[in-house]
């Protein structure tokens, strides 16, 4: 093995296969792919069909390194991201980079890695600064290929005999990028200059070690220095357990087959992807608009280009075609804007990749083939697609989340129409609050942190299931909220408590998950900077078929509290904030209250005894909450997950007490109670076309707030397309503007 994977060297001669450089290989397949719709051309899959028990073998084998390698690679990491969260994923690429397996985790990354690799075969990097065995690469620029700033990738190529046989990528989520203000994914600022250290593509390491003077510039450009390098040693510990993995591979099957493998992998998932869009989708055109909102007119914590009250817009549109192809188009989306939220091209493929791997293509056996089989139309100048390549990105998930609501949504009716009732989703929720800041900690360090118990919110409402409470996130299926010790060890924050919230979940015939809150205390500093992020004028995930969204944000904080007061007298403190009509943090606890819906904030300033209210979302519900079994309502109410007082408005159920003190539906009370509410909406409802005109008379008079104006102006005006399907909708003339 140590001779067949000796030293080779893209400076000295061609590394890719048959005498070719990698740029001849990527550009030989990708003409390859234009002229035969088939990955490599490959219309006949060898292995597959002529040796499928090693086929199966060879993908378990691969497959098992890279999960077995995350496993492993974990507990080098100390940041909490990592270890309690698993905010990692391994993937094995092609020569050219498009990924053949993958590990579990974060796998969002798997195609932005692939973008990373094809940017640096595009780029020459095989000339300069070459390309060989145990060379390191890193990147987090989401503009060559990542989703944001914090995604850090380690990437390595794989070497047998003298020729490129593939990469192995890794990626983690630092808890500080040193960006202008503390935090993974500081906002406030305008542009990319204050999003932090930007690592496009670099060359950081040789003969499988580090460059020395790499490291030291991370240590001197991040807060949480020493999370960072321990992660960079996470990464590679990964790779280089997925390539002695594919070494071991190679020495059992033989490099031939091998590298037939990797390309019948490919093509293979490409027709699973197709298969299972024309199994279990109906053809058609899908849209499902999200919208969210930015208030920071009044936030004198964010940069003067960024003072406004705005909204982002995302028109997404679903196209199935007879043949399965998989369409998405996001045309008629907004303009980048001084904010952070802007995505790259990249960060939408991935997100548009990690849903597949959640709905259509639930397998392990997901790889780039997706990628083949599916097209994704991003406008060029808008907040998905910038023209300016110097946008700050470190939350692009803040609208991508939201955006991409539409696709699952837009697949349930896809799902409902062909008759596969129990794959439908109500789709997700948002994954907020996220709590994150920095200052002096409670160890006198200066320090920033991250918190990721936002990696747990409730789940959409199912065709026939309630969604599960707090226990997902729409990047990493596999959420963990992390130990509450563990949090309050990186963070000058206590936890005064931490529960479910009730009325979070979207109300309907069955009801979206419930999410959670934790009422936090700051502690031992003697100041820092605290974000607040969410929607909060908005509900940025409807519901489906008659269902409701889960609940939208707010903010509740408490500066100069009396906690120490209540602490010196033995008195009762606020565990939670509860019910906010009825706050516990209103009723226990004095100060100056920060209590509104502004909840996407800068960085604003705490001290010690402020408290934080940190609420998580709850899954958007699916049907018509009047069909809702009462029981279920009043077993909500019991559980502390529907305050009493909506039981009736929202379902109308009548709730009784029951000898045990709980409450139970009085099922004659209820159906009259819901016969009444049927006959109250058709008094009130009006024809569809009546309707229509109404809105119509709104829309000519652009009787709308202005951040809507503005945000359908400059939807209109980045594309004619859009416009005209907004003109032709609401039959305005052909010359109406907002
Ligand atoms: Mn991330």
């Amino acid at each position: 093995m140590l001779d067949k994977t000796a030293r080779t060297d893209s400076r000295i001669g061609p590394i890719g296969w048959e005498g070719r450089t990698l740029k001849e290989m990527l550009e030989r397949s990708e003409a390859i792919f234009a002229r035969t719709g088939h990955y490599q051309g490959l219309k006949d899959l060898t292995i597959r069909t002529g040796k499928p028990i090693l086929y199966e073998k060879i993908f378990s084998h691969l497959r098992g390194g890279l999960v077995n390698a995350r496993s492993t690679a974990l507990n080098i990491s100390a940041s909490p991201i990592v270890k309690e969260i698993g905010e990692l994923s391994f993937a094995l690429y092609t020569p050219e980079g498009e990924s053949v397996a993958l590990s579990t985790g974060i796998i969002v990354h798997v195609h932005t890695m692939s973008d990373a690799i094809k940017y640096m075969i595009r780029n020459n990097y095989e000339k300069n600064p070459g390309i060989a065995e145990g060379f390191i690469f890193c990147n987090n620029n989401s503009m060559i290929g990542d989703v944001h700033t914090a995604d850090v990738h380690t990437l390595i190529p794989i070497f047998w005999e003298g020729e490129l046989i593939g990469w192995a990528g890794g990626v983690t989520h630092e808890i500080d990028v040193g960006g202008i203000a503390p935090g993974s994914m500081c906002y406030g600022h305008a542009d990319r200059y204050g999003d932090g250290l930007l690592i496009s593509a670099e060359l950081v390491g040789t003969d499988d070690v580090f460059h020395e003077d790499y490291l030291q510039r991370c240590r001197d450009n991040v807060r949480a220095e020493m999370y960072w390098v321990l992660d960079e040693k996470t990464r590679l510990t990964g790779c280089q357990l997925v390539r002695e993995q594919v070494y071991r591979t190679i020495e059992e099957v033989g490099i031939d087959t091998y590298k037939a493998f990797i390309g019948e992998a490919v093509e293979e998932g490409r027709r699973t992807l197709i298969g299972r869009v024309r199994q279990l989708t109906f053809p058609g055109e899908y849209e499902a608009p999200t919208f969210i909102d930015i208030p920071w007119a009044q936030d004198e914590t964010v940069h003067a280009l960024a003072r406004k009250d705005s909204m982002m817009h995302a028109p997404l549109r679903m196209t199935v075609s007879g043949d399965g192809h998989l369409s998405l188009s996001f045309d008629g989306a907004n303009q980048w804007d001084y904010h952070s939220f802007n995505c790259s091209p990249s960060a939408m493929q991935g997100a548009m990749w990690v849903q597949l791997t959640q709905t259509l293509w639930n397998s392990d056996k997901i790889n780039d083939g997706a990628y083949f089989a599916s097209t994704l139309e991003l406008p060029y100048g808008s907040w998905c697609n910038p023209d300016f390549d110097k946008v700050s990105t470190t939350l692009t998930w803040f609208f991508l989340i939201p955006a991409f609501t539409g696709f699952i949504r837009s697949l349930a009716r896809a799902y409902f129409a062909r008759g596969y009732l129990e794959e439908i989703s109500a789709s997700y929720p948002c994954t907020w609050n996220l709590t994150q800041g920095g200052g002096v900690n409670h160890f006198g360090q200066p320090s920033a942190f991250t918190n990721f118990e936002q990696s747990c919110q409730g789940t959409g409402a199912q065709y026939a299931k309630d969604g599960e409470a707090s226990c997902a996130a729409m990047w990493n299926p596999e959420g963990d909220m992390g130990e509450i010790e563990t949090w309050e060890h990186l963070e000058p924050l206590l936890y005064l408590g931490r529960g479910l919230k009730a009325n979070s979940s979207g109300p309907g015939r069955y009801r979206g998950g419930c999410g959670s809150e934790a009422l936090r205390m700051v502690f031992k500093t003697p100041g820092l900077v605290l974000f607040s992020c969410g929607e909060g004028q908005v509900f940025s995930s409807a519901g489906v078929f008659g269902g409701y969204p889960g609940n939208s944000g707010y903010r509740h904080n408490v500066h100069e509290s009396n906690i120490p007061e209540l602490a010196a007298a033995k008195k009762p403190y606020p565990v939670l904030d509860g019910d906010p009509e009825n706050s516990a943090i209103s009723a226990l606890a004095s100060g100056r209250e920060v209590f509104d819906n502004n909840q996407m904030t800068g960085p604003h300033a705490f001290a010690e005894y402020d408290l934080y209210t940190a609420v998580q979302r709850g899954g958007p519900g699916l049907g018509d909450p009047l069909e809702r079994d009462p029981a279920s309502v009043a077993r909500d109410v019991n559980g502390g997950e529907l305050l009493e007082r909506y039981a009736r408005p929202i379902y109308g159920v009548v709730l009784v007490s029951a000898e045990d003190g709980t409450k139970k539906a009085d099922a004659a009370a209820t159906e009259k109670e819901r016969q009444a509410m049927r006959r109250k909406r058709l008094e009130r409802a009006v024809d569809a076309a009546d309707y229509v005109a109404r809105e119509r008379e709104r829309v000519l008079a652009k009787d709308f707030i202005a951040p809507v104006c503005a945000m359908y102006a400059s939807s209109m005006k980045l594309s004619d397309r859009w416009a005209r399907h907004f003109r032709t909708f609401w039959s305005l003339p052909d010359d109406f503007a907002f």
